[in-house]
């Protein structure tokens, strides 16, 4: 009785096969098959495992992040070491830094120690230097978009620190298995106010009239004596900052950007700064535009400003672009705007990499749109991103339209310092609202090596390493497989 006891429940340990998780022994038992089995079965249902995702996806390796800005992906609780470093204060009412040597009353200013021992008002500095808690309690909220985009005034002064800043971004990316970043540093700093462009620019009836007002304008920058000036200062903070960075975990580069809410004699000159720093210089691969796209002055200029980047593309054929386009929703603007953003960063601006483009189900021409990014461009998906400044998630994110139509797509996390997230995040958030299947994960992987805008022998480079990385990471989840089969 007692062996055929024990025969029957090794019968059923074979028919039901696996163990308390329920894996099945499917047929590819290779480490990339097992890998795949456990991925599957962490996101299988309507309740993903997302513990065992967490885990999943900080230990994958993630290649770039490749759509990041320098100063929103430092966390706060970074940016108050700074403050003290630099002997600064914070106002208790306004929780702006105040440099030491501006305190006129000492009761309204604290030290970051004093700061720190308050824990309701460090709480509340938290919330307002970043999204954090901002959907968990109820506290004087800003509406979502403001409340990110204003995060900036704070940490701002103090966000300079660029040496210390990349080392703080490396050491969280060979953290979390990331090997490259993509970063938008700063803008050049050069500004050229030009009142006469202002007017004309905004009267041009035709793309000829731009480019003719963009000449005379062009040779106005080039004989200002400051502007060659910022650009060899820029390139060498940069040169500077970069020292230690690269190694045989990581590498780093840089995008240039100008800031969209400007004249815009601003916007062109910052503009102009860019490409050509970025022309010069081997460590800066790409351009971009920043700040709100829904912003007063960057809704009414955006195809003021594809012209602009169309024309600087002609003048630097070598330099890269990816640009925020379509960082809008029904809702957020009229619906006039939601027509066009995408479709001009494409046509006119002709960029490489569209970051966010959110707004593609209500662009005129959406479906041929469609067509020309696959052909053209790539997209860059920052889900948290576009659910905390946006209010898109789920199955109303057009990641559910360009995965369905190939588009050719990378994970990035945007500004996770503000949002409060990493790239793993990221992974864990796709997995667990789309389930898009191992390989296809794989590919956003690999894509944000593909589509970064390193050299191609350092794409190689990265690329090897992914594919080492990967092997190791299977061996390890093929492990783990047989570890819960037991
Ligand atoms: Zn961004």
């Amino acid at each position: 009785m007692k062996i055929r006891l024990s025969v029957f429940i090794v019968a059923i340990l074979i028919t039901t096969g696996c163990s308390h998780i329920g894996l099945k022994s499917g047929p590819d038992q290779s480490n990339t098959g097992k890998t795949e089995s456990l991925y599957n079965k962490f996101i299988e249902g309507n309740s993903p495992n997302i513990a065992q995702l967490n885990l999943f996806f900080s230990q994958m390796p993630k290649g770039g992040d490749i759509h990041h800005h320098y100063s929103g992906s430092i966390y706060a609780e970074n940016y108050l070491d700074w403050v003290e470093a630099a002997d600064c204060r914070i106002d208790k009412n306004t929780l702006k830094i105040v440099k030491a040597a501006d305190v006129k009353d000492s009761t309204c200013c604290l030290s970051v120690k004093q700061l720190r021992s308050d824990l309701e008002l460090y709480s509340k500095l938290l919330t307002i230097w970043s999204d954090k808690d901002y959907r968990n309690h109820y506290h004087q909220q800003l509406p979502p978009d403001l409340n990110f985009f204003s995060t900036f005034s704070y940490f701002g002064p103090i966000s300079k620190n660029h040496k210390e800043g990349l080392m703080i971004l490396k050491d969280q990316a060979i953290g979390e298995n990331v090997s490259y970043i993509e970063t938008m540093i700063s803008s050049v700093g050069y500004s050229y106010q030009d009142n006469s462009f202002d007017e004309n620019a905004k009267k041009a009836t035709s793309p000829e009239a731009v480019v003719r007002l963009l000449d005379e304008l062009t040779l106005k920058i080039k004989a200002d004596d400051k502007f060659l000036k910022k650009i060899n200062d820029f390139i060498g903070e940069i040169e500077s900052a970069h020292r230690g960075i690269d190694d045989d975990r990581f590498m780093m580069r840089y995008q240039v950007y100008a800031s969209r809410n400007a004249t815009p004699s601003a916007v062109f000159s910052s503009l102009y700064a860019a490409f050509l720093a970025d022309d010069k210089f081997n460590l800066l691969v790409g351009v971009n535009l920043v700040g709100p796209e829904n912003g007063l002055v960057a809704l009414a200029d955006y195809n003021l400003h594809m012209q602009m980047i169309s024309y600087l593309r002609d003048k630097f054929p070598n330099v890269n672009v990816a640009l925020h386009a379509g960082e809008l929703t029904l809702g957020m603007v009229p619906p006039k705007d939601l027509k066009f953003h995408i479709s001009q960063a494409i046509h006119i601006a002709r960029v490489q990499r569209i970051g966010h483009g959110v707004d593609l189900p209500y662009e005129e021409g959406a479906l041929e749109l469609l067509q020309k990014i696959k052909e053209k461009s790539v997209v860059e998906i920052n889900l948290t991103s576009n659910e905390f400044i946006l209010g898109v998630k789920d199955n109303e994110h057009p990641y559910l339209i360009y995965s369905a139509y190939d588009i050719p797509l990378v994970i990035s996390t945007d500004d996770s310092g503000v949002s409060r997230n990493n790239l793993s995040g990221e992974y864990v958030l796709l997995a667990k609202r789309y389930k898009p299947g191992y390989k296809t994960v794989k590919k956003y992987v690999f894509n944000s090596i593909k589509h970064s805008f390193l050299s191609q022998n350092e794409k190689v480079l990265l690329t090897n390493s992914l594919d080492a990385r990967f092997a190791k990471f299977e061996a390890e989840m093929a492990r783990y497989y047989d570890l819960l089969q037991e």
